[in-house]
Order: structure tokens, then sequence, then C-alpha cells
């Protein structure tokens, strides 16, 4: 007799008619897994794998990366380039040489008309390193505006300006294999289970195999804290307070390791005067978490041995981001925990080229990490790019999130949009929207037509998505790795890097420049970029067949290097002239916007496993779509039991900005003064965000705003929701 399994068919994966795997590195997140994807005998990607030798993933995907090869041919890609006189028009198909003219000539018109700095540019960490060399060669040295930023600036700006202020410049300082190294892990505000699932398998894993202490700072009851020995449910915003209050302890009890401090710090005597006014008593009245537990964590931490800090957006997303990721690097700065196995802090970045922005895309300054104010930066890439120094700007320009409002004031009069949704993404999007509405030209570049910010576009241009191109991503870990060309651009959408080298020869300046056309031959350059005495972001000793033989190699890696270096600041020098941290004494500061009578609710937002970014490739992904269909609000049931809401009903949330319409799910995951909604979801959580800025990095504080909740009618409700996923 047969029980059980045995009596059903065996599981049969369905056979795709691959006929070839090529190697890739996934195109969603900054875990930066390696894979290869399927081609059948049309020469289509039909499926993707995880590649089995590859350190990173070792073999495994998460449920978006077992579902890439969908978006390549999902619909609403674009396929021709199109354009419009006004945006109240319908879209007229036209080729790439009227498209590429009409953009170049408004810009150019606009620039003489208003000034250079009136275009602005605001791109992705989404496209290939190469492009975004290239796209910061056209802008910084022929169109010439220095209003260019990254929409990385809404998720890692804080961490950026947190590093460079610690250590004197920006570069995660750790590495994944830290997790099979340490003696205890601190996340801040990071979900890995549903931001960066494979990198909590590797922690896991990490965890057979040794046992150590996880401890979990989040407002909410996260997959991630579920998991933690110690989690604390943090007052929104006040990270400082418990990071200088965990400080306070670990010098008091003389936990500090005062060889490193003497020989690696300086700020030591400022620091140790500021943090005595944050003994756990007072600091527990503001961050919320008990005296007692402050002292059991600082412990934890300074007795470990070796010790690291992850976060994401729980620490970037604030008003004081940058002095929060600061305050993170203080900790680890005094516990001697920088450049050493297992003691880092690790910021966890989100897109799968948020590293390469940073690095290569000129965004905030000049290509490798060099910068706009030093005149032998600005003189070094003159030279090399063959134009004069004095076309660049001496200071940067103005963060993606101050873009907008200088649409708003008239200084704005033109606005390039790659790869990225702002309409979705940025905080306040009524208010986006009709800064958008009121711009005289705007052009946006994407793989789908149907990216929502394409409403307020004359020109879009239909480009290539990730498997249709040949580049490389920078991993959160500083790994660069490569993906090749699977299958050619959809229709006549074609590559990121050819539409910049296509609009480059609009401008008589590029004709004394170097536009190649190949992505190795951008990489050459790159690497000969990067050479330099003492230079950290050094890729000379990398290749094209030396990243996909070793699936990965992490800078720097110098010309003649066997492999890249697994961690920075190894021998305790810092970045800064005198070679030595900077440990910073950061008093906090109350200035969000908090609950009150009329708004009585913390207003959360993150991520969901199966979505990513605004969804405009998830939201066409049959199974992420399937099991995350809809946005949702989280509810503490408590609350919804003294509003009378119940489970699954449609409410409307309020806040000072606007209302959006959500699903309500009870659970205890959220205290009953706090609601929480993923971020993913076209005119939803970001019409009701405020997103104060932070005074370092212009990073908006998303997750701390008030919001209170209403009864709506339950069929316009469905409605809205209907057409909200349909759009
Ligand atoms: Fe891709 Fe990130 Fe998932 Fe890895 S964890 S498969 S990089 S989305």
């Amino acid at each position: 007799m047969l029980f059980g399994r045995s009596k059903k068919n065996p599981i049969k994966l369905a056979d795709k008619g691959v006929v070839q795997w090529k190697y890739a590195t996934c195109g969603y997140c900054s875990v930066g897994c390696s894979m290869e994807v399927g081609t059948n005998s049309d020469g289509l990607a039909v499926t993707t794998r995880g590649v089995g030798a590859a350190d990173v993933n070792r073999g495994k995907l998460c449920i978006k990366g077992l579902t890439e090869a969908e978006i390549l041919q999902a619909a609403g890609r674009g396929s021709e380039p199109l354009i419009r006189d006004d945006i109240s028009e319908s879209w007229q198909s036209t080729d790439w040489n009227t498209a590429l003219d009409k953009t170049a000539d408004e810009f150019k018109r606009i620039q003489e008309k208003y000034g250079r700095d009136t275009v602005a540019v605001v791109s992705t960490g989404q496209i290939m390193t190469e492009e975004f060399y290239t796209l910061g060669k056209l802008v910084r040295g022929v169109i010439g505006t220095n209003n260019y930023d990254g929409n990385t600036t809404l998720c890692m700006a804080s961490a950026v300006s947190g590093y460079k202020r610690s250590f004197g410049s920006d570069g995660p300082p750790g590495c994944y294999g830290d997790f099979e190294r340490t003696a205890c892990l601190m996340a801040f505000g990071s979900n890995l289970p549903e931001q960066h699932p494979i990198l909590y398998w590797r922690l896991k894993e990490a965890l057979e195999k040794k046992k150590f202490p996880v401890i979990v700072v989040d407002p909410r009851v996260t997959m991630m804290a579920q998991m933690a020995d110690i989690h604390l449910p943090i007052t929104p915003g006040t990270d400082l307070v418990l990071l200088n209050s965990l400080a306070h302890v670990i010098i008091e009890e003389g936990l500090h390791d005062k060889q490193y401090i003497d020989g690696q710090c300086n700020g030591f005597e400022a620091l140790s005067a500021l943090i005595a006014d944050y003994d756990p008593v007072s600091a527990s009245k503001i961050c919320g978490i008990d005296e007692q537990i402050i002292r059991k964590v600082a412990r934890t931490y300074g007795n470990a041995g070796s010790a690291m800090c992850i976060w994401t957006m729980g620490i970037n997303q604030s008003t004081h981001g940058s002095d929060g990721v600061c305050a993170i690097n203080n900790l680890n700065l005094i516990t001697g925990n920088i450049g050493k196995p297992g003691g880092t802090s690790l910021s966890i970045t989100g897109q799968c080229n948020a590293m390469g922005t940073r690095e290569w895309s000129s965004c905030s300054g000049l290509p490798g990490y060099r910068a706009l104010e030093n005149a032998e930066h600005r003189e070094e890439v003159g030279k090399f790019w063959n134009i004069d120094p004095a076309f660049f700007p001496e200071k940067r320009g103005l963060a993606q999130t101050d873009i907008f409002p200088a649409i708003e004031a008239g200084k704005i009069k033109a606005l390039w949009i790659v790869a990225t949704n702002p309409i979705t993404s940025m905080p306040d999007s009524g208010r986006i929207r009709k800064n958008l509405e009121k711009l005289e030209f705007c052009v946006v570049q994407d793989s789908y037509v149907d990216a929502e910010s394409n409403q307020y576009a004359n020109v879009y241009f239909p480009a290539g998505v990730w498997a249709e191109k040949t580049g490389c991503f920078t991993n959160t870990e500083r790994r660069v790795n490569i993906t090749r060309q699977v299958q050619k651009p959809f229709a006549n959408s074609k590559p990121d890097l050819w539409i910049f080298n296509q609009l480059a020869k609009r401008w008589k300046q590029s004709e004394i420049m170097n536009f190649p056309a190949r992505a190795e031959e951008v990489f050459d350059e790159m690497k000969q970029l990067s050479k330099g005495q003492g230079r950290m972001l050094d890729i000379s000793g990398m290749s094209y067949d030396k990243i996909e033989l070793a699936r990965g190699l992490q800078w720097p890696m110098r010309e003649g290097d066997p492999k890249g270096a697994e961690r920075l600041y190894t021998d305790g020098r810092f970045q800064f002239p005198d070679g030595k941290a900077r440990l910073l004494a950061l008093a906090y500061k109350e200035n969000n916007e908090r609950p009150d009578n009329e708004y009585p609710f913390w207003l959360n937002s993150g991520r969901v496993v199966e979505h990513f970014h605004t969804r405009t490739k998830t939201g066409k992904v049959g199974n992420c779509n399937k099991f995350s269909p809809t946005p949702y609000m989280e509810m503490n049931p408590d609350a919804a039991e003294s509003l009378g809401v119940e489970h699954m009903q449609y409410v409307r949330l309020v806040s000072k900005r606007g209302d959006a319409v959500v699903m309500v799910q009870l659970t205890q995951r959220v205290p009953a003064n706090m609601v929480f909604i993923p971020f993913h979801f076209y005119n939803c959580v970001n019409r009701l965000s405020l997103g104060l800025l932070d005074p370092y990095s212009r990073q908006p504080a998303y997750k701390q705003c008030a919001v209170r909740i209403e009864y709506c009618d339950q069929q316009e409700a469905a409605n809205i929701n209907i057409a909200r996923r349909n759009f």
C-alpha cells in the first residue's frame, strides 16, 4: 500500500526548451546574486538559475531572481520612441533620430534661454556601471548642468554621507563573509528576509555553523525581528539617541578599545563629553527602549570581541540619517570593530547597482569617488576627458529631493528621468505631480512605457532591460559582477549606453571626447581612471573575463592583484589626510512630524519580498503579483477595535499632504500607535508621506510622519484599488 507523497505524481518542472545558458548578475537588489539565464531556440530568455560556484548566493535565488526572465517579454515594454509637444496630447511613434534631435534641441534651447543649470537629470541605481560612467561624462562634460542626481538619494545618501564624515570616503568597509566571522550582529531598520532574502539565508547559514547574538532595532516586529535574540521596538526617528546611549554604557563600563581609539581615531574627548548626557535612563524616555535592555545590548556588543552593524532604510530615511550612520560608525570605532573579520559597519544597499552610481556616475561629484570641490580632481578628469576643467562646477549642484522644489520655484525647466519613477517613489507625490506638470520639457528613458512618470513626458526613450545589455553592477560588499547580453533589446528599444552615446553626438563638444560604443571599452577607460597611488576605488586589476571566472571581484583590486580586497581599512588608515577616523559628537534634535490628536498614528513604510522599487518590473511578473497583488495596511487589532475597523476592510488614510485608500490587515507586527504600508504601489503611501530632509544627505524621512484613519465607501475603495493595480 502506498502512502503520502509516493501516491502522487512526482513534481515535474516545465521544460522551457533551454538551448543555452549565459552568465548574468541579478538586476534587482544589491545582494548581487550570480545567475545564468536560459535562452530557447529563438534566442529568447525563458528562465534563470542560481550559480552554485558563486560565493554571494551559492546557487540560490529569491522569488524575484527566479522569475526575472519574465520581465524581458513583459507587457508594458516600450517598443518605439514616442513624442508629443504637450503632455495633454496623445503619443506619436517616431524614429530614434527625431526623438534624440528633439531632446537635444530642447535642452539647448532651455539652457540658452534660462541658463545651463535649468536642465536637470535624475537617474537610477539600476543601469550598468559603464552606462553610469557614460551618462556622467555626457552630463558633466557635454550638457554641462550641475543639477544631476541619482534616485539613490532616496535610499543610500545617508550611508554615503555618514561614511564620508566618519572615514573620509564612501565605500562599505565589510563583506558578507563577516556574517561567518562575527560574534554579535546588530541590525538597524533592516528586514533582510523581505529586502535581501539571499543575504538573510547567508546569515541563517552562518548562525547554523556558529551561534551568535542577533539584535534587531525596528519599530515593527518584522520577519527579521522575529528571528532575533533581542528586539528593540524603537520610537521612530530616535536611533541616534539609542546609539549615543550604547556608546555611553560602553565607555562608562570600560568596554571600549583604548588602543584602537588612540591610534586610529580623532574626536574621542568631544564624543565622551556629549554622550555623558545620554545615560540609559534619559535615553529610554526618548527612544522607548528600557534602560536595562540598553545596558544589556551595550554589554553584549562591547564584550563580543568582533561585532558588526548592518542597516538599511530604517536608519537612512530619517532627518538624522547621516548622523545615525556616523553614530553606528562611532560605536564600531570605539569598540575597534572596523576593518577586521566580523567587525564592521555594513550598509546594505538597495538597488542592484546603487553602488555603481555612487562610484562612477558623477552624480554628486566626478567619477571614481572624485570631488567637484577638489581642483586636482577637476584637472585630472578634465584632462582625461579632453575638456577644459573650468567647464566643471566647483561644487555639487542640487540633490534629487531639491530638484523638484526647484522646478516648483521655476529654476528648472527641463527634466531627464532615467530608469526611475519619481511620481511613485518621491514623498508627497501630489506635490511632485504639480512639479512635473510645470516643466517645459520632460524626457523619460525607461524599459517600460507604462512607468507612471511617463505621463508627464514629451519624449519617451525605450531602453533595453538588464540582460539585453552587457555590463557590470557593484553589490553591497563592493563586488563588481558582470551580466553578458543574453538577448537582443526588445523591439526598437536600445541599450542605455547607445542612447547616451547617440545623444552626446548632438553636441559639438563630444567630437573632441571619446564615447566608446562597447561596454568593455568603457570599462577599460574606467580602469585607467581608477589607477593611482592610495586610490581606494581601484579596479585596474579587473577584466570582464576575470570577473566572470571569479563570479565577481571586490574592489580595491589593483593591477597585478590576484584577487580583490574583502575589507577596507584593515591597516587602520582612513581616507582623511592624517589617516585617522573621526569620532563625531552628535546631539539629537527632535524635528520630525509626530502623531497628535488630529493625526494619531505613525505612518511607516517598507518593502515586501515579492516587489521591487515601484513595481515597473515585478508588477508584470505572474508569481510576484499573485503573492502580493494589492497595497495593504498593517494595523494593530487593539487600535482597530477602538476605531471599529475590521480585518480586510478598506479605510482612507489622511495626512496633512493627501489621502490614500488601503485594505486593512490586522496584525500585532505593529504597535497600537503605528500603521505600515508597503511603498511599491502607485498612488498610495507617498500621497501621505512628508519626507523632511536630512541636512547632510538630503535624503527624505519617509518613515516619520503622522496620519489618521477614516471610514470610506467599500465599493468605491475597491474600484480605486483595482484601477491602481491595473494602471
Ligand atoms: Fe536578486 Fe536580490 Fe533576490 Fe538575489 S536576493 S535573487 S540579487 S533580488
